[in-house]
């Protein structure tokens, strides 16, 4: 692996969200640094999540103040200047069945909730059913008193970590997927991949690994205690219906809330909060999953709509959180940061939209001076800056799609035509996916695998478009080793 010969002044292992970010401000500092996943970049929790970026409504009752006003700041960041194509705003209605007295509650939190953003991108309001129904049509009219209307963002989870691996490839870091780190000693650790096992020098190893964080901690130590405990979330996809024009939040039962958000072109349901103790490598979507997320769901949505033989896709993600005691759901959502007997960092827990604040936690714990010193810059991600116009020869659909997913970089996919005639051909009928995204994942975004393609880099499976025929014609066009 010639790529992870040299000595680096950084490892890191995991490459979701926070491991890929830490990679980027690292190098952004100045460090030397490889990053290196087990499996496919993202293919952690980083997938799996709700894809909200979001100030946190449900902290605000648990007195979360300053994480409130943290998340704000971040998804204006987002929104704003770093990820302008992959964050978009989306506004959420809270249907309120109860009495006046709950609304008032209500209007007084969103109005709190959207002071702390500045009230900037979160508008707050209290409107009448005949309005909320207006902006959900499918949302249970019966009862229905008002909704606490309000305005949060969204985005592509898989593909925000591909833009952050991309940034950071870019600024020279040494980026590796199916590449897992098996021991650590100091100075060093031994990675194995496809084509065998290497030792990568490095001054400090972070440990990004999410729910995989003690399995790492203990190749450092091997009688270290377990530092954190896991959660399942499950979601699932239906087909989008017509007219929604916000996302539905409801609380589900102490600080638990379900979610029905509109998403490239599917409805996101979700999202369940268990205690699980297995290997992570095992988490699964059960029926007994399924029954309570489309149960929680019916509390706001019509049984026809909520049919099983709608469901598109479902998906598990694993959260981690800190040792103690109380429900998961209750369990406070910060980050921490241990560092082991070698001097391993090791970071757990935190939010996909404070994913840069928590990368800056750590660039502070390390010994590396200039890691230290580095303050965040809200430099935009590849991709993030005005949209390029749309071309006349392509689909109006199919642009959009490229848009949101390549911002600024759209038009290089349009060069794949030169090679391949079809690449602005659909890969399913159904969704606006070309085949100039299949050719870009394999030659510009490290896609190995058919799965790679249809879960990570487009969106044909979370759509129940990643048939066996699909995967086979993937297969085919890329080469028969994606087939894994
Ligand atoms: C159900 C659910 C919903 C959520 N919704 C939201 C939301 O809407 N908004 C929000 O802000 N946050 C949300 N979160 C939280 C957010 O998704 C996580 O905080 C974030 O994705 C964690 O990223 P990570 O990089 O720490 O972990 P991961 O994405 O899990 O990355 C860890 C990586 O480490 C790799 N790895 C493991 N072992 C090794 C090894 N030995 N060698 C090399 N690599 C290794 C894995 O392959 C993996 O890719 C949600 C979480 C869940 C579970």
């Amino acid at each position: 692996m010639p790529d992870l010969d040299g000595d680096f002044d950084l490892l890191v292992v995991g490459a979701g969200i926070i491991g890929s970010r830490v990679a980027l401000e690292a190098a952004q500092a100045g460090l030397k640094v490889a990053l290196v996943d087990a499996s496919d970049f993202g293919s952690g929790t980083s997938q799996s999540s709700s894809k909200l970026i979001h100030g946190g409504l449900r902290y605000l009752p648990m007195g979360d103040v300053a994480l409130v006003r943290e998340n704000h700041l971040e998804r204006r960041a987002l929104l704003d200047r770093v990820a302008r194509n992959l964050v978009w705003p989306l506004d959420f209605v809270i249907p309120i069945y109860g009495g006046v007295g709950r609304a008032a509650e209500l209007w007084a939190g969103l109005v709190v909730y959207s002071a702390l953003s500045g009230f900037r991108h979160s508008r707050a309001n209290l409107v009448g059913a005949k309005r909320a129904l207006r902006l959900v049509p499918d949302l249970n009219a019966r009862g229905l008193r008002a909704g606490g209307v309000y305005e949060d963002a969204q985005t592509n989870d898989s593909r925000l970590v591909i833009a952050t691996v991309t940034a950071a490839a870019g600024l020279g870091v040494a980026v590796r997927n199916y590449t897992r780190v098996v021991g650590i000693e100091k100075g060093a650790a031994h990675v194995q991949g496809t084509e065998g096992t290497t030792t990568v020098r490095c001054k400090q190893i972070v440990n990004a690994a999410g729910p995989w964080v003690d399995e790492v901690r203990r190749l450092e130590d091997p009688s270290c205690k377990p530092g954190s405990r896991l959660s399942k979330g499950v979601h699932v996809t239906l087909p989008m219906p017509p007219g929604w024009r916000a996302a539905i939040a409801r609380q589900v039962g102490g600080s638990r809330v379900a979610f029905a958000l509109p998403w490239e072109d599917v409805l996101l349901i979700g999202t369940t909060d268990a205690p699980f103790d297995g290997d992570p490598d095992d988490v699964r979507v059960t029926e007994s999953d399924l029954d309570q997320v489309f149960a929680e769901a019916a509390l706001s949505l019509p049984a026809e709509l909520l049919r099983r033989d709608r469901l598109l896709y479902s998906f598990a993600g694993l959260r981690v959180l800190e040792l103690g005691g109380g429900t998961t759901a209750e369990a406070p959502r910060e980050h921490v940061i241990t560092e082991g007997p070698l001097g391993m960092v090791s970071v757990a827990g935190g939010k996909l939209t404070t994913h840069r604040r928590i990368a800056m936690d750590v660039l502070g714990r390390l010994s590396d001076e200039r890691a230290r010193r580095h303050r965040l810059a809200d430099i935009p991600l590849p991709g993030s800056g005005a949209p390029p116009p749309s071309p006349a020869e392509v689909d109006p659909s199919v642009w959009d799609n490229l848009l949101r997913h390549y911002g600024t970089e759209a038009t290089n996919l349009l060069t794949y035509r030169e090679q391949h005639p079809d690449a602005l051909e659909r890969v399913h009928a159904a969704a606006p996916i070309v085949w100039a995204q299949v050719y870009h994942a394999v030659a510009a975004e490290w896609a190995r695998s058919v799965e790679d393609i249809v879960r990570r880099r487009t969106t044909l499976a979370v759509r129940g478009l990643a048939t066996p025929e699909v995967r086979e014609k993937i297969s085919r066009a890329v080469g028969a080793p994606l087939m894994r």
